[in-house]
């Protein structure tokens, strides 16, 4: 033992529970004269209850104790009777408690034993051996303390990771400027609900969405006002997707993507018209647009009932091409692939481009 060690065990806090004066004054020379400089006297049950904060004391107003003496025969409540009432309590559980009687009584403290008294001396006390029973029980104490600290470190370190993994986790599956799913959040959705689709034969649709003249929007507004409108359209986009399942992500660029479970191409095709009008319904002035005075959309809509020969990129290249086709058509207006769920989707995809400018 260092002696920082052996200084901070005779730094521990010792409650001695005896109604004997005489007792408790040459214990108090004994451990005086052994180091020990933290001792606490009381002369009952309920003094010492009173200072552990046994039944009403906040836990920020409890001594520490580190070790109890107690006395078994005291008037009132006795030893055993105050032993088991502190022991009932779990926060007193590591606290080590030796039984101090006369040699007569020892058979009678099989209860406080049972109970889990850590040792016992006997009255009057040999000097060297109460010494030995103490110390051995303070660095019992010591030890279960450290351990315990460790342990609780490492739950709160554990914690922490989880929280950090999850921060993580959120960050990389989230557009920084909007704030709603980004691409790879899009993909991992989009694989998940093709799984789901397919095992249960269900529909699925893909809504591909493009701000309209956004190029002319950042050069009418500056590149902040985009931004800007950028966020407002990603929140509106963002409120049609309230099913378990759907997502809503800015794909890249002033691009974005809905995926629908469970929806046929009518119902996609309604949902994107409703989309459609709700952006135009946001009123963000676009002076310089070719199609309206105010900021608006283009969407392309594909359904389709996955099976093993479609690939979710096929379904978007549909989505894609029905953009486009939109665009074509004069913007601001919603295309839909008739045929989408007939083809054959397992053709590999190819670049398509949506932008005419
Ligand atoms: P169209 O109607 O055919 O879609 O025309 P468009 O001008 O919207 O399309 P184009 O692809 O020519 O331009 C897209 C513009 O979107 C150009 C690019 O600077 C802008 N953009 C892409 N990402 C961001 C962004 O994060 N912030 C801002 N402010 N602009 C962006
Ligand atoms: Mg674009
Ligand atoms: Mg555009």
């Amino acid at each position: 033992m260092t002696s920082t060690d052996e200084k901070a065990l005779k730094a521990m806090k010792i409650l001695i529970v005896d109604d004997s004066e005489d007792f408790r004054l040459l214990l108090e020379k004994m451990l005086s004269h052994a180091g020990y400089n933290t001792l606490i006297f009381t002369e009952s049950a309920l003094e010492a209850f009173d200072i552990l904060g046994l039944y009403n004391k906040k836990s920020s107003q409890r001594i520490d104790i580190d070790l109890i003496l107690m006395d078994k025969i005291m008037p009132n409540i006795d030893g055993i009777e105050a032993f088991s009432r502190i022991k009932a309590k779990q926060v007193f559980n590591d606290i080590p408690i030796i039984m101090v009687t006369v040699a007569t009584e020892i058979a009678s403290l099989k209860k406080a034993f049972e109970a889990g008294a850590h040792d016992y001396i006997t009255k009057p006390p040999n000097e060297i051996e109460l010494l030995a029973r103490i110390r051995a029980a303070l660095k019992l104490k010591k030890e279960v303390d450290h351990r315990k600290a460790n342990s609780e470190e490492l739950k709160i370190v554990g914690m922490e990771l989880k929280a950090a993994n999850d921060k993580l986790k959120c960050i990389s599956m989230t557009d920084g400027l909007t704030g709603i799913a980004n691409r790879r959040s899009f993909d991992a959705d989009l694989t998940k609900a093709w799984g789901a689709a397919m095992r249960e034969k269900r529909t699925l649709s893909i809504i591909l969405i493009d701000i309209d003249n956004f190029k002319l929007f950042n050069d009418t507004y500056g590149h902040l006002a985009g931004d800007d409108c950028l966020k407002d359209v990603a929140q509106a986009l963002n409120k049609f997707v309230r099913r378990n399942g759907d997502t809503a992500a800015r794909y890249g660029g002033e691009e974005f993507a809905i995926v629908l479970n469970e929806t046929g191409l009518g119902g996609a095709t309604t949902v994107a018209e409703s989309i459609r009008k709700a952006i135009e319904g946001l009123e963000i002035p676009h002076s310089t647009s070719t199609t309206n005075k105010y900021v608006t959309i283009s969407l392309g809509v594909s359904s389709v009932i996955p099976t093993n020969n479609s690939l979710p990129e096929s379904l978007l290249k549909v989505s894609d091409q029905m953009l486009y086709k939109a665009k074509k058509n004069g913007r601001n207006r919603v295309e839909a692939s008739q045929e989408a769920a007939g083809k054959d989707l397992d053709q590999p995809a190819t670049k398509i481009k949506i932008n005419d400018q």
